[in-house]
C-alpha cells in the first residue's frame, strides 16, 4: 500500500480547513479595496481579512462550519479504491479529533452526532480513473449556510420580480440572479456561484459544485458561457447587497458556469453557492508512495501574504459598549445600524437548543442574556474546554421558536447572521430585545474574543449543538433588528 497516503490526505484536510487558496485571497483583497473606509461592509471585510490571517497563522478552522468534506479523486487504472476510501475516512476522523474539522455528521432521523464526521454519506468521495501514473485529490469544504442556499430550476419557470425564465441563456441568467438574491444573508457574502446548465437533477447539482473547483480567475473556454459569467458578475455587483448583506459594492467574487447535455423534455439550471470561506485545495500524490508531489491551487514556495497589516477591530469611534446582563433600557436605546461591542456572559444555542427550550425550562437563567446562534469547534484540554472556532450560524432557522423564547425567558439580545423574520421582530419590540448580526464565518476572529468557557449544558446534543457558557470581551456586531420594529434585513 502507499505508506504516505494517510498523512498526505490529512495534510490536505488541515490545509484546506485553515488556509484559503491564493485566488480567493486575491478576490477578497479586491473586495476589501472596493469598499470605502468606515462603511459597515468595510468593517465586515476587515474582520474577515483578519480571520483569514488568524486561521493560517494558528492553523485554526477558517469557519467553524467546516462543512461537508467532498473529495474528488483521480487514480491510475488498477489502484485500490476500497483501501483509499478507508484511508480518507480515517484521515477525516483524525482531522476531527485534532479540531481542524467540526463534528458535522448527524444521523438524519435521530439527529445524533457521530462525533467523527463519519457516517452514511459522509464524507463524500468520488473516484475516477485516468491514464496517468499519479493520484490527484481535490477537496472542497462547503458549509451548511451556503449549501442550504443551493437552488435548482426547471425551465421555463416564473420567477418573482424577474419574470419568466425561458429555455435560453437569458433564462439561465435570471435563475442565477434569483439564486444569488435569495442567498443573501444565509450564505455569507461575498460569495461565488458554480452553475450547471442542463444535465438531470442529480448530475446538474454535481456539475454545479464541480465548477467551484475552477479558480476564480480562470477563463471559460466557451464564449457564450464566458459572456454569461461576466454578465452575472456585473449585474450582481451592482445590486449593492455587499458583504453580509450590509450593503456594498462586492456581492460576488466569482461566477463559473458549465453545461451538460440534457433530455429534450428537461432544462435544469442548478446553482451551487459558496461563501467567502471558499475552502478548496488539492494535491498530486506519487502513485507508489502517496507522498505529495505537488499542491493544486497554491504554491508552497510562495510566502503567504497577510490580508491585513493591522490587527484588531477597525473602530470608527461610534461603537457602543454593551455589558451583560443587559437591561431593557440599554437595549431600547439601540437602533438599527449601531455597531456594538459586547462583553460578559453569552450562551450559545442553535437548532437543538431552541427546540429543547420550547418544551423545557432553560438549564441557566436567561434573563438579560445574550443568546448566540453558534455551533463552535470546542476541544478539551485536560479538564478545560477551549473554543477554537466560533462564528455565527444562520439565524432564520430559529424563526419558529425565537420570539417565544425571548418572551418566556427574558433574552435581551440574539446574535447570529442573516437576520430573522416578522415573528422575532415583533417579539423584540414587545419585550425589549435586539438582534445583532455578527460577521458570518469569522470563526477565528470571534474565538479570540472568547476569554473563557465557563460551563456547558445540554451536551447530549453534541458539541456544536450544546449550550456553551462563554465569557466574551469586545465582541463586535451590528444591530440589524432593533426594539422599535426596524429591520435592516427587510
Ligand atoms: S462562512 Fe458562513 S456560509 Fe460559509 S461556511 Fe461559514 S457560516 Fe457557513
Amino acid at each position: 500500500m502507499l505508506p504516505s497516503f494517510f498523512d498526505s490526505v490529512l495534510q490536505l484536510i488541515v490545509r484546506t480547513s485553515t488556509d484559503l487558496p491564493p485566488d480567493v485571497r486575491a478576490a477578497m483583497k479586491h473586495a476589501r479595496a472596493a469598499e470605502p473606509e468606515g462603511t459597515r461592509a468595510s468593517q465586515a471585510l476587515a474582520i474577515i481579512a483578519q480571520n483569514i490571517d488568524l486561521a493560517v497563522d494558528h492553523e485554526g478552522a477558517i469557519c467553524q462550519d467546516t462543512g461537508m468534506p467532498t473529495f474528488e479523486v483521480h487514480v491510475p487504472v488498477g489502484a485500490n479504491q476500497i483501501w483509499m476510501r478507508a484511508q480518507i475516512r480515517e484521515a477525516v476522523a483524525e482531522a476531527t479529533r485534532r479540531g481542524k474539522l467540526r463534528p458535522n455528521s448527524v444521523d438524519s432521523i435521530t439527529g445524533q452526532n457521530s462525533g467523527d464526521n463519519l457516517g452514511p454519506g459522509t464524507p463524500i468521495v468520488h473516484f475516477d480513473q485516468w491514464e496517468r501514473d499519479e493520484i490527484e485529490i481535490k477537496l472542497i469544504l462547503k458549509g451548511g449556510g451556503c449549501e442550504n442556499t443551493n437552488a435548482q430550476y426547471a425551465l421555463p419557470v416564473e420567477l418573482p420580480h424577474l419574470g419568466r425564465a425561458d429555455r435560453t441563456l437569458d433564462g439561465v441568467r435570471r435563475c442565477i440572479l434569483h439564486a444569488v438574491w435569495n442567498a443573501q444573508g444565509k450564505g455569507c457574502s461575498p460569495g461565488a456561484v458554480g452553475v450547471c446548465v442542463g444535465g438531470d437533477r442529480t448530475s446538474g447539482y454535481m456539475h454545479a459544485k464541480d465548477q467551484l473547483f475552477r479558480t476564480l480567475d480562470d477563463v471559460n473556454p466557451d464564449e457564450r458561457l464566458r459572456d454569461l459569467e461576466a454578465s452575472i458578475m456585473s449585474t450582481v455587483n451592482a445590486l449593492e447587497i455587499g458583504a453580509m448583506g450590509f450593503g456594498g459594492k462586492v456581492t460576488l467574487i466569482g461566477c463559473k458556469v458549465g453545461a451538460l447535455n440534457r433530455l429534450p423534455a428537461s432544462f435544469f439550471v442548478s446553482v451551487a453557492y459558496d461563501c467567502w470561506a471558499f475552502r478548496r485545495l488539492g494535491v498530486v500524490l506519487n502513485a507508489s508512495s502517496g507522498t505529495i508531489e505537488k499542491w493544486l491551487y497554491r504554491d508552497p514556495s510562495h510566502p503567504i501574504i497577510p490580508m491585513i497589516d493591522q490587527a484588531g477591530f477597525t473602530r470608527t469611534g461610534r461603537e457602543i459598549s454593551l455589558n451583560t446582563p443587559l437591561t431593557e433600557d440599554a437595549v431600547r436605546a439601540l437602533k438599527v445600524g449601531d455597531v456594538v461591542m459586547v462583553s460578559g456572559r453569552m450562551f450559545t444555542g442553535r437548532d437543538a437548543v431552541h427546540s429543547h427550550l420550547m418544551k423545557h425550562e432553560p438549564p441557566v437563567d436567561l434573563r438579560g442574556s445574550v443568546l448566540y446562534h453558534c455551533g463552535p469547534v470546542v476541544v478539551k484540554e485536560g479538564e478545560r474546554w477551549r473554543v477554537t472556532a466560533a462564528g455565527p450560524t444562520t439565524s432564520i432557522r430559529e424563526e419558529p421558536y425565537q420570539g417565544e423564547i425571548i418572551r418566556r425567558y427574558g433574552v435581551r439580545a440574539v446574535v447570529g447572521k442573516g437576520g430573522m423574520g416578522a415573528k422575532t421582530l415583533a417579539a423584540l419590540k414587545d419585550h425589549g430585545a435586539v438582534y445583532l448580526n455578527a460577521i458570518g464565518g469569522a470563526a477565528q476572529f470571534y474565538a479570540r474574543s472568547i476569554k473563557s468557557v465557563d460551563g456547558v449544558s445540554l451536551m447530549e446534543f453534541g458539541t456544536p449543538e450544546a449550550m456553551w457558557h462563554l465569557t466574551v470581551e469586545g465582541f463586535p456586531a451590528i444591530v440589524t433588528m432593533d426594539a422599535h420594529g426596524n429591520s435592516l434585513h427587510s
